[in-house]
């Protein structure tokens, strides 16, 4: 992956987002105290995402392709640290 993702359009390597559409139930955790508490980690379990099919670019805003042939599957912080010494 050493590739940079480039826009066809305005040559930006900024990279991209997709667009999807989130249904569901989000909860949220209150403690007894009425504060909000901090594990919130199965707030999105309920939640399915649709679409997101289409990449388009940080920098103008036009389709770069399908996101199965520009998205690499990992995580930013996995790459990032993952390769370190
Ligand atoms: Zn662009």
């Amino acid at each position: 992956m050493t590739n940079k993702i480039v826009c066809p359009r305005c040559k930006s390597d900024k990279g991209f987002y997709t667009r999807e559409r989130i249904t569901g139930t989000a909860q949220k955790y209150y403690n007894s105290s009425g504060d909000l508490e901090e594990e919130q980690g199965a707030m999105y379990d309920g939640l399915s995402h649709h679409g997101g099919t289409k990449a388009y670019c940080k920098q103008c805003y036009k389709p770069m392709g399908k996101t199965k042939d520009l998205a690499s599957g990992n995580h930013e912080e996995e790459t990032r640290w993952g390769v370190t010494e």
